[in-house]
């Protein structure tokens, strides 16, 4: 007997387990089909001893002070700066593109942010709102750098060209006219101190919760007693897709360890132009670690068809109508809370998703004493 049935042990599930559980002392069983907890930001060990991303590179950073120290309270830091290059014309150039990544590409001597605003300005094509991610960056940096840095990236990433996507998919990477090379200007960066999923086994640890892997939770519902349901899987199947199947991309992952201590000069390099994989993750460069031996990541985006797994909600107006479908099929049901990145098919950050779990629990779940 439980009172609430959460399925996915993701960042989503795992923060309503963890408030539910501590907050109104009653009984979780959280469930995922996968044989660990963490969803996407699970991370482990590899066979080599080096730390890794088993879904791929998650770096966290937020400028919510809240979330950052709900999650604190879980674990400590290892506070890191995430830094990106991009591999163009045979060179490596910082992305977001800044005044060094002009110099490079084009060997401008610009010398202050007015100057380089001035060079924008100059080659920039003018839009009063970018509606895609063509227009986004071309109407801050002009067709050249689109070119690039982002056009081949975006039909890699994503499979279909850029001005089919939502601006907000290639307005995520700012554009700067100073030095600044972070990827990310978030007041709070970096990664848990002892990974993700010691983070998360932290958190999942009160006695008043009951984990389940390797579960569907459609093979167990009706089999366990539960109050109200909490839903953080993809929508669409939610409902048998009845209304048809929300398109989502996919990833493969190639990790390989190699018999050397330094594999690349960067944490991550970006391939928008070359090779099938978008970008190479070493990881050490981020965590510090010490080894002769190092990992690296390769990327390859695909369809998530046949059984590949959902990564990306495809950001694009007729996948938006069709979401806005099943959300009012979803509205209908009191005692399912739909939340997360497939249940809300919305590209949210992890920092996102915590924040609006938070905010869920208070508003919906947490009953307050009158
Ligand atoms: P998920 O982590 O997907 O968890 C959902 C869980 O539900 C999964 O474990 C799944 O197995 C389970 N589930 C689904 N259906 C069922 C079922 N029928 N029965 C049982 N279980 C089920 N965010 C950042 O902030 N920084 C980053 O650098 C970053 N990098 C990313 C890189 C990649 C490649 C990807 C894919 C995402 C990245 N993200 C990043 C986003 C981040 O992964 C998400 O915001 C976050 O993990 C979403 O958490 P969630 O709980 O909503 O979903
Ligand atoms: N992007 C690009 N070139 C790059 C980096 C990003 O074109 O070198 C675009 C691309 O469309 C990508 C989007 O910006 O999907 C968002 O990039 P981000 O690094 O945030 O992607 P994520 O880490 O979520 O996969």
């Amino acid at each position: 007997m439980f009172d609430f049935l959460i399925v996915g042990a993701g960042f989503s599930g795992s923060v309503f387990a963890e408030r539910i559980a501590s907050q109104l002392n009653q009984r979780v069983l959280i469930v995922d089909q996968r044989d660990h907890i963490g969803g996407n930001a699970f991370d482990y060990y590899n066979e080599a001893g080096i730390l890794i991303h088993k879904y791929g590179p998650h770096w966290f950073h937020t400028n919510d002070k809240g979330v950052f120290s709900y999650l604190s309270a879980f674990t400590d830091w290892h506070y890191h700066y995430h830094r990106v290059k991009s591999y163009v014309d045979g060179t490596l150039v910082p992305i977001p593109i800044n005044l060094d990544t002009l110099k490079l590409l084009y060997g401008l001597n610009l010398q202050s942010p007015a100057e380089v605003q001035a060079y924008y300005d100059q080659v920039k094509i003018p839009v009063k709102t970018p509606t895609n991610s063509e227009e986004v960056v071309t109407s801050q940096v002009g067709e050249d750098l689109y070119n690039k840095l982002f056009k081949g990236y975006t039909l890699k990433q994503w499979g279909i060209p850029p001005k089919e996507l939502a601006a907000s998919v290639a307005g995520r990477i700012p554009v700067r006219t100073n030095r600044d090379d972070r990827y990310f200007t978030d007041s709070y960066q970096g990664m848990p101190k002892h990974g993700y999923t010691a983070m998360f086994k932290k958190m999942l640890s009160h006695p008043n919760i009951s984990i389940m892997l390797q579960t569907d939770y459609r093979t167990i519902i009706n089999e366990i007693s539960h109050k109200k349901l909490i839903y953080t899987g993809p929508i669409d199947s939610f409902f048998d897709y009845k209304y048809g199947k929300l398109p989502y991309r996919s990833l493969r992952f190639e990790h390989e360890t190699l018999n050397q201590e330094q594999y690349q000069s960067h944490q991550q390099i970006n391939y928008p132009n070359d090779y099938d994989f978008t970008r190479v993750v070493e990881w050490k460069h981020a965590t510090q670690q010490k080894s002769q031996v190092t990992t690296i990541t390769r990327e390859y985006p695909m369809p998530a068809e046949g059984g590949m797994e959902k990564y990306y909600p495809i950001p694009k107006e007729d996948n938006h109508l069709l979401f806005r479908k099943y959300q009012e099929e979803a509205d209908k049901l009191d005692h399912v809370v739909f939340c997360g990145r497939l249940a809300d098919y919305k590209y949210y950050n992890m920092d996102q998703v915590v924040a609006r779990s938070l905010k869920i629990f208070e508003d919906q779940i947490q009953v307050k004493p009158r």
